[in-house]
């Protein structure tokens, strides 16, 4: 048995499956855009892990900030200051309708503690039963139940008992569906501006001035989950800042911690002064090494010429990719480094030989692939990635 055939068997026997991994790929080691596996083979990597790595493998900047913070401390909890969390804060507030954030450890958390933030707010403000929070059909927000219930798909919800109460459910871009749900009780509507796992579907600009004028209307909150598109994905700081609207909460995570686990809740004054000490917390949340990586990527996609430079790069990859001829493709979408190929059947064989090429990308919906090179990818790597597409699906899987 070699390494790999015995690293398989005992993951088989002793981990939980809830992850379908390819058996023919074992990253053992990445730098840059690439990633090589257990055979020394090399890689493309258009997944970044999942919009996470957005600098790539081994930046030389991470991997100081790193081994400086190690030096220092790990952890010291959130009984102590830790000297770093108001510098990130700092730089979120700075480039957004934000006036604080909170600090906590992945995507789910973030969306758990906004609709806890945006509850606590109406409650407070208008009455016991304005709790109700508004999201669409086809989003993802994460798997505890809270940012679950937030998330209406059978396939994350199915067999897990009931859901968190007062939640309802809508068609993304339905502006009538919208304005029906709406009534007095309604405390938020929580969406992505770009369906990040669902497939890249984008909200209107009229939906989202329906969506704008329904929550002035009804004294509601919006929260924008920022998790997968924002800081920088769409060649904006924002996803949402290409729309004429200020969310009051922004949930953040993915990319923000640069592969360690960190997500962020941005808010309002109004909000955050409904939030007093012991209200709310986390052991890890605003971990010091996570938040000493994250100074690297906040300062990059606080750059004006860095988001130019992901928006046009994003634009070669989205003109190479429309340009591929093959009549398994249905149609490609997407902004900045967030693009998607739906094909006309389920995309999973696809990615597989993509992979066995030396191209990783990764589902979204069933028949979407997703490309999330990182953010300094280079335009000759977008080119060596579109290439192996083309010759995966012209020359047959
Ligand atoms: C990934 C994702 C989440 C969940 O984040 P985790 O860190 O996996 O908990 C929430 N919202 C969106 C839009 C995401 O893409």
């Amino acid at each position: 048995m070699n390494k790999a055939e015995a690293l398989l068997m005992k993951e088989k026997k002793y981990l939980l499956g809830n992850y379908a991994r390819p058996d023919d790929f074992i990253p053992v080691k990445g730098k840059g855009s690439y990633l090589f596996d257990i055979n020394g083979k090399k890689y493309l990597d258009f997944v970044a892990g999942i919009a996470v790595n957005a600098l790539g493998h081994q930046h030389p900047a991470v991997l100081k900030a790193l081994s400086t913070q190690a030096k220092k401390f790990l952890h010291v909890s959130n009984l102590y200051h830790n000297g770093l969390d108001a510098d990130a804060a700092e730089v979120l507030v700075e480039n957004t309708c934000a006036d604080r954030a909170f600090f906590c450890n992945s995507g789910t958390e973030a969306n758990e503690a906004a609709i806890k933030f945006a509850r606590r707010y109406c409650i407070r403000k208008c009455g016991k039963e304005k709790f109700e929070i508004i999201t669409f059909n086809n989003a993802f927000h994460g798997r505890t139940y809270g940012a679950l219930s937030a998330t209406p798909q059978a396939k994350y919800q199915e067999d897990f008992g009931p859901m968190l109460g007062g939640f309802k459910y809508v068609d993304f871009n339905d502006a009538a569906a919208l304005e029906k749900a709406f009534s007095a009780n309604t405390c938020a509507v929580m969406m992505e501006f770009l369906q990040g796992e669902g497939g890249g579907y984008s909200a209107s600009k009229d939906f989202v001035n329906t969506i704008a004028e329904l929550c002035k209307k009804y004294n509601a909150l919006l929260i924008a989950d920022e998790v997968q598109c924002g800081l920088g994905r769409t060649g904006l700081f924002m996803s949402h800042q290409e729309y004429d609207v200020k969310p009051d909460i922004i949930t953040l995570a993915k990319p923000i911690g640069l592969g360690l686990p960190l997500g962020s809740v941005l808010m309002t004054e109004a909000i955050a002064s409904e939030i007093k000490p012991g209200d709310h917390g986390t052991t890890f949340g605003g971990n010091p090494a996570a938040l000493a990586i994250t100074q690297v990527i906040l300062g990059k996609v606080a750059d004006k010429k860095f988001l130019a430079g992901v928006r046009k790069k994003g634009a070669l990859l989205m003109k190479l990719l429309s340009n591929v001829k093959s009549d398994q493709i249905a149609g490609v979408r997407g902004k900045g480094l967030w693009v998607c190929v739906e094909m006309k059947d389920k995309a999973g064989d696809i990615i597989n030989a993509l992979r066995k090429n030396g191209l990783l990308t990764v589902k979204a919906g069933a028949q979407c692939i997703r490309f999330l090179p990182p953010l300094n990818v280079s335009e000759s790597e977008i080119k060596a990635a579109v290439k192996i597409f083309e010759k995966t699906l012209t020359q047959g899987l």
